[in-house]
């Protein structure tokens, strides 16, 4: 996506050899044009599919999602996130390494917002090595639901988080796709 990619250009600060700041229109403050125009992309990819919920994990997907949830005319879900959790037979919990934090988390959400009759678009703001979508899949899996695709706003190729989700043969759109940082600049995969 262009203008994204444009947007990164212009804001993005490369922080180390693999971390990207994106928080002028992502991930602290947030440009709801941009967001939207997002979830229209995500929408235009996805609308033969039979979606029935969105679902990401808290707080940064939060934006993207509730657009795409717009779009769709469907529920968007955000799993919470916590250090550690008591069992509670009302949620379904999985466990998500965070790769910017460097700490496990735990991700939950209630029991009534997903059942086996939902068909599920998993939207998060990056891609690195998978662990955030990996845990919502364990998520839709313990539903009895269908996941049916991946929406990622910026996705680090370099990192082993597509390889999982392809492995597993799971439909994926990447809006903007980086395949490094060089001298504090970001590089774009070749289209
Ligand atoms: P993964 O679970 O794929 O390893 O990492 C994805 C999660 O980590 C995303 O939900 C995102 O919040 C965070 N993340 C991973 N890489 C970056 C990055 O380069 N910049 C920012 N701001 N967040 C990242």
């Amino acid at each position: 996506m262009r203008e994204l990619e444009e947007r990164i250009k212009q804001d993005g600060r490369v922080l180390n050899q693999d971390v990207l700041k994106v928080d002028t229109f992502l991930n602290h403050q947030v440009d709801p044009m941009l967001m939207q125009k997002i979830g229209h992309e995500f929408y235009k990819y996805f609308q033969d599919y039979p979606i029935t919920k969105i679902l990401t994990v808290e707080s940064s997907g939060i934006a993207p999602a509730i657009l795409t949830g717009l779009e769709f005319q469907v529920p968007v879900i955000f799993a919470r996130k916590h250090r550690s959790i008591t069992m509670n037979k009302d949620l379904y919990v999985a466990d998500v390494y965070s790769f910017t934090k460097k700490v496990a988390n735990k991700i939950s959400i209630a029991k009534t917002f997903l059942n086996s009759q939902d068909h599920v678009l998993i939207i998060d703001d990056f891609l690195a090595n998978g662990q955030a979508v990996s845990g919502l899949t364990e998520i839709i899996q313990q539903a009895g639901a269908h996941l049916e695709g991946v929406g990622i706003v910026i996705e680090k190729t370099f990192q082993k988080g597509r390889q999982l989700i392809d492995q597993q043969q799971i439909p994926i759109l990447s809006l903007a796709r980086i395949s490094g940082f060089q001298n504090g600049k970001v590089i774009f995969t070749e289209k």
